[in-house]
């Protein structure tokens, strides 16, 4: 790795190390590019390796062994009190992301790809300057600096949480207070109320998950009231202030107004585009109005030599998103034909149950007046859900009325991260009701419940009452 000392020239300077940036590093020196990949982290993975998608997903998993085991008395089985090191959670935790970051590092230096630390802002068209001195000279760009947590102006009391603390664990408070019911105040608040916290989630809307297809996220959500204490909707948290070590959050719902004690707040009220401080103006480059920088099927910015992909990009902020966009703005620089015409991009929530959907919902069906045919399956009657102690869910299969082409597959339950590929392969393949009805699913397993919300919908179920 090159620290930003001196001034170097490249094919291709690509801006962050995250899964849009090293994708695309891999990909395009895989077509014969020259690459220089600069992030200020000295690790490449970004936020999603290090304080995002990957210790999430392992402290996600922590938690759901816990509940597994209080779940086991319903097989007859029992386990004592578990006891939890957090110490050893963290250091499993490290590990994971160690030994990625670690392999991701190997794969780019086996390229021949440049790694260099440091901070990159534009100072021309051409060029790329790295705080602390240095700079990298371009032909090409790609623009991959990711997105950082919102921080809400009129809540800034010292020692607040974001994702990024709250995912090295510092303890297990006792009392905490999540402020945002989105993705990461759901995955988070599980996590804590795993741990023992008593967790109190506020969130804005009149919905956890606003914009998420409501039949999914009521199935969470009911399971949710299980294990977090308060859940609390149509609240907004007005004031936090710090007394001692304990924080008093004020929140105002209709009923009134009401303060919260808690020993550690987590704001997770959305993410914003690292595009602010990277001299987008050197480069001529407007961004819209949500700050991110618009780009067409290439990935391609307003200004030809320039791509961007990720959370910087206009879509969802998701890993996958940038990974994809990666590989083809890499393709498109090396000449080869290519195009971001993916039909759909899959959404998980990891809680528990887990919430996956993919293509159309039925509620973007009603708002632009899509006519379409839904066939909906619950776990309770699918015996793989059944052996498993795990039939809180459903998938929904949504087809086009008449030919029965697959518009948009949505599921909440056991591995439905898991269990969304298919969907969204159909989609991607253009597959109709025919074909996911007749390809044969093996049994007992809860994929067979897209075949059988497939049945629903053509009107063909044999497991339907
Ligand atoms: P989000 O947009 O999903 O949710 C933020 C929530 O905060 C919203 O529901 C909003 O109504 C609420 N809110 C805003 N201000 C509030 C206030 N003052 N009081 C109470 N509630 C308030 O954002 P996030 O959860 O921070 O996640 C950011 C992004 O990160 C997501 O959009 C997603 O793209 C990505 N992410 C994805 C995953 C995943 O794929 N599983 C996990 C985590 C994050």
């Amino acid at each position: 790795m090159v620290m930003g000392t001196l001034r170097q020239e490249t094919e291709l300077a690509i801006v962050g190390a995250g899964p849009g940036g090293y994708v695309a590093a891999l990909r395009a020196a895989d077509l014969g590019k020259e690459v220089v990949l600069i992030d200020e982290r000295g690790d490449p993975g970004g936020v999603c390796l290090h304080e995002g998608c990957i210790p999430s997903k392992t402290l996600i998993h922590a938690a759901e062994l816990l509940e597994a085991a209080r779940e086991a008395k319903k097989l007859g089985i029992t386990f004592g009190a578990p006891s939890i090191d957090l110490g050893g959670l963290r250091k499993f935790s490290r590990n994971v992301v160690a030994g990625l970051s670690r392999g991701v590092r190997g794969l780019l230096k086996k390229r021949g790809v440049e790694l260099v630390k440091g901070r990159a802002r534009f100072d021309g068209p051409n060029s790329l300057s790295i705080e602390g001195g240095g700079g990298v000279d371009f032909r090409h760009a790609i623009i991959a600096s990711g997105s950082r947590p919102v921080r809400l102006p009129s809540l800034t009391t010292d020692g607040l949480w974001t994702s990024r603390e709250a995912l090295t664990l510092p303890e297990s408070p006792d009392r905490l207070v999540v402020v945002g019911g989105g993705y990461i105040g759901l995955e988070l608040s599980l996590v804590y109320s795993g741990l023992g916290s008593k967790v109190t989630l506020v969130e804005f809307s009149p919905r956890f998950l606003p914009g998420v297809d409501p039949d999914l996220v009521d199935v969470m959500v009911k399971s949710a009231t299980r294990s977090i204490d308060g859940l609390m909707l149509e609240s907004s948290v007005k004031e936090i202030a710090q007394e001692g070590k304990t924080y008093q959050v004020r929140v105002e719902h209709e009923a009134g107004e009401q303060t919260l004690e808690a020993d550690r707040v987590l704001m997770a009220v959305g993410r914003q585009p690292n595009t602010d401080d990277l001299g987008l103006d050197n480069l001529g480059l407007s961004l819209d109005d949500n700050g991110r920088i618009p780009v067409d099927e290439d990935c391609r910015t307003a200004v030809p030599h320039i791509f961007a992909v990720g959370d910087v990009t206009p879509g969802p902020m998701l890993a996958h998103k940038a990974s994809r966009e990666a590989k083809v703005a890499a393709e498109v620089l090396a000449g080869q034909k290519s195009a971001f015409d993916n039909r759909a991009i899959p959404a998980v929530v990891y809680t528990s149950p887990e919430i996956a959907w993919a293509g159309l919902t039925e509620v973007e069906a009603k708002e632009k007046k899509i006519d379409v045919t839904v066939g909906r399956f619950p776990l309770k009657a699918l015996g793989r859900a059944r052996t498993l102690g795990q039939t809180e869910g459903l998938v929904k299969v949504l087809c086009r009325p008449g030919d029965g082409l697959v518009l948009g597959v949505g599921m909440v339950g056991p591995q439905a991260s898991e269990l969304i590929a298919e969907g969204t392969l159909a989609l991607e393949m253009g597959a109709t009701l025919e074909d996911l009805t007749t390809t044969i699913h093996p049994h007992p397993t809860l994929s067979e419940a897209i075949m059988e919300a497939a049945e629903v919908a053509a009107g063909s179920a044999v497991h339907a009452a």
